[in-house]
């Protein structure tokens, strides 16, 4: 049987049907009425309607909560090697004639079903590009990936970042190392709008750095020029870097990880800002309760905590835990100072986020207006069929 042509065919019931219709990509488990022949993980299959008509055509992981994720709605697309191909090679295209290589050389090459291309996230780091695979069927192809982007891209290494717990839910066991040409570094350096940063692709979050706020990085420069700004959950310090460059005199990262501020240090320093940032290690819900209690006033305030909703259920719990935090930012701010302020749940929307928002200005007796709203960088697009692909939202708030 030629690569790519459908091993067998999954049902979907008939109350589901219109999903797969309206292009969102994902069949759950609960959809499928049956599936027809014999299917290995990662095979190419064919969703039919009960009455058999033709709906679209995806790959498949019995043992996955999301057991099909479609990939073509055109029923003369073949999911093989050529569309493997022209999925990756208009990836690429795409963040060329958005000028994203212009502005730095650590952007998201793919973003998985906004490019096409389920199970599948490629970054790429100035001489390096990292792939990120959580599916059976591109574990498959993990090899011609590989060659494939050394094709297009041209980097010195392709290596594999393949330890995200959506791997763990599709029972593929976590792989990091090289797959093609040189291992990166401990430390890549990169250049991002002129500075630059060392990321550890190795071993950092994500596949080394958030490559999702590079764009709010650049637009919350001008609102982080103060005497004093506060990173919180600053990682690797990038948010404080921009600071510096627009004119902050001091700035203080603070997390939980030495290891980010460790590093936070040395992308300060590399960049000539050694003298003006401080590391504070701790819980933020606890520091800024220390900074209220003390009588700590700041010029401008970031707030980048990680995800705090994984689920719906966690939601409620989530939003207190927003609430708490920006609320204190608030009351830390000297009047007139800027907040800026983030949340990567996918579960909790803008409009649930500006809600928190209002209620912290509340609790704050603050006056609090909006001056800029943010998401996540044009390398990771939302596809509007797939509301799931967007989860990064924020806020500039001025805060009186
Ligand atoms: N703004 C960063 C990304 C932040 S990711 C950037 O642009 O690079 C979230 C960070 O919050 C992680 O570094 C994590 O270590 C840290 N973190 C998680 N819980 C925390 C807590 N309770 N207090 C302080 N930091 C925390």
């Amino acid at each position: 049987m030629p690569k790519g042509e459908p091993t067998g065919k999954v049902v979907v019931k008939h109350e589901r049907e219109e999903a797969v219709i309206r292009r969102h990509p994902w069949l759950f488990s609960g959809s499928v009425a049956k599936i027809e022949g014999k299917v290995q993980p990662g095979d190419v299959v064919d969703v039919v309607s009960q009455n058999g008509t033709w709906l679209a055509r995806g790959f498949i992981n019995p043992q996955s909560e999301v057991p099909v994720r479609v990939a073509t709605w055109n029923p003369n697309e073949r999911l093989d090697d050529e569309w493997l191909w022209n999925r990756l090679s208009q990836a690429w295209q795409k963040r060329v004639q958005l000028g994203i290589p212009n502005e730095t050389d650590a952007f998201r090459l793919v973003y998985a079903e906004s490019d096409f291309l389920p199970g599948l996230i490629v970054d790429c780091y100035a001489e390096f590009t990292v792939v990120q695979i959580y599916t059976p069927a591109m574990d498959r192809w993990r090899e011609t990936i590989a060659e494939f982007l050394s094709e297009l891209v041209r980097p010195k290494g392709v290596f594999e970042r393949s330890d995200l717990d959506t791997r763990l839910r599709e029972k593929l066991v976590p792989r990091v190392g090289p797959v093609r040409g040189e291992s990166p570094p401990e430390r890549l350096a990169v250049t991002e709008n002129g500075l630059k940063f060392l990321v550890d692709v190795w071993s950092g979050h994500k596949t080394g750095f958030y490559l999702d706020q590079r764009e709010n990085r650049l637009r919350s420069e001008p609102y982080l020029k103060g005497e004093r700004v506060l990173n919180a959950f600053s990682y690797t310090g990038s948010f404080a870097v921009y600071a510096l460059r627009a004119g902050a005199k001091q700035v203080i990262n603070l997390d939980t990880s030495s290891e980010a501020l460790k590093l936070a240090e040395e992308n300060a320093a590399i960049n000539g800002f050694a003298n003006s940032v401080q590391s504070l290690e701790g819980n933020a819900f606890q520091v800024l309760r220390k900074f209220r209690d003390t009588g700590e006033q700041f010029d401008a305030i970031v707030l980048d905590p990680p995800r705090f909703a994984p689920t719906k259920a966690t939601v409620p719990n989530a939003l207190r835990g927003y609430k708490d935090i920006n609320w204190l930012a608030m009351r830390l701010l000297k009047p007139g100072g800027f907040l800026v302020t983030f949340s990567c749940s996918g579960m909790v929307s803008a409009e649930m986020f500006q809600q928190v928002i209002f209620e912290a200005a509340h609790d704050a007796k603050r006056d609090v207006v909006i001056v800029e709203r943010l998401g996540q960088s044009r390398d990771h697009p939302v596809l509007v069929t797939f509301p799931e692909s967007e989860y990064l939202k924020g806020f500039v708030c001025w805060v009186w």
